[in-house]
């Protein structure tokens, strides 16, 4: 099986984008930086497991030390929008823009250009496809339709591109983020661990989403520092990037429709 975690460094992103320039939204969001992301990448490093982080790319312009450490660490950094946009309120021409415009900026601090998205909010809308093979992108991480990675289909027509499916079930936000209805903590590790379970079982994808400025608090790190052990616990686990992922299924015999069969 393949486990394939992932987190969207929004950072200050969310309320820079809804134009709230308060100190309180801010520092909310820079929690994630300068607490968050040390905490994360501590614990992937100790755990010897690389991951995917999606960042805005005004949130890696604002933190360009933390790409880079993202980079030095080893792991992939991937698109996640320019400053977490709603895509479903722009026109095709500004999602177009605001995509060339992400991509450029996180190839010129990555030092590599990103082939992966994900879309901010996971919106989708009928020029996304289009721009992400514009792009050239491997895959797309914003999408629901599958546990397993499958190939999207334009107008019934394969496109090589892959999913690599998302759910809200798999993400800390509507769980642990503050100010939402809260669950206790260790009843996500719970369904965490059953998510895992069940793909382990039938050897097939456990993505996760998380976010630095929810996870990375002390209570919530707990429960990925608990789902990690339990991970790595089992034998035969291949933790991967989400674009080793795709580069994995696109290199199955028939491409990604096929190796979901087989
Ligand atoms: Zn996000």
């Amino acid at each position: 099986m393949a486990v394939a975690l992932s987190f969207d460094p929004d950072h200050e992103t969310v309320a820079l984008r809804d134009g709230d320039t308060g100190v309180g939204a801010l520092a909310a969001g820079e929690y994630g930086s300068r607490v968050g992301a040390p905490r994360i990448l501590r614990l992937l490093e100790s755990s010897a497991i690389p991951a995917t982080f999606f960042m805005p790319a005004v949130s890696a312009l604002l933190h360009p030390d933390e790409v880079r450490s993202y980079v030095s660490g080893g792991h992939e950094v991937a698109l996640h929008g320019w400053i977490h946009e709603r895509l479903d309120q722009l026109s095709p021409a500004e999602e177009r823009e605001l995509a060339h415009r992400s991509a450029d900026a996180l190839e010129r601090l990555c030092g590599t250009r990103p082939v992966g998205l994900r879309t901010p909010s996971w919106d989708f809308t009928a020029s996304t496809l289009g721009l992400i093979r514009e792009l050239g992108l491997e895959y797309d991480s914003s999408l629901m339709a599958d546990d397993e990675p499958y190939e999207i289909l334009e107008d019934g027509a394969p496109t090589g591109v892959v999913e690599i499916p998302v759910e809200w079930i798999r993400d800390d936000y509507p769980y642990l983020a503050s100010g939402r209805l809260q669950e206790a903590p260790r009843q996500v590790l719970g369904v965490w661990k059953d998510e895992f379970d069940a793909a382990y079982a039938s050897g097939g994808l456990f993505q996760l989403t998380c976010h630095p400025h929810v996870i990375g608090h002390r209570s919530r790190l707990v429960v990925l520092e608990e789902l990690i052990a339990h991970m790595r616990s089992r034998p035969g686990v291949w933790f991967a990037t989400h674009a080793q992922v795709a580069r994995y299924v696109r290199s199955q015999d028939g491409g990604p429709a096929e190796s979901r069969a087989s």
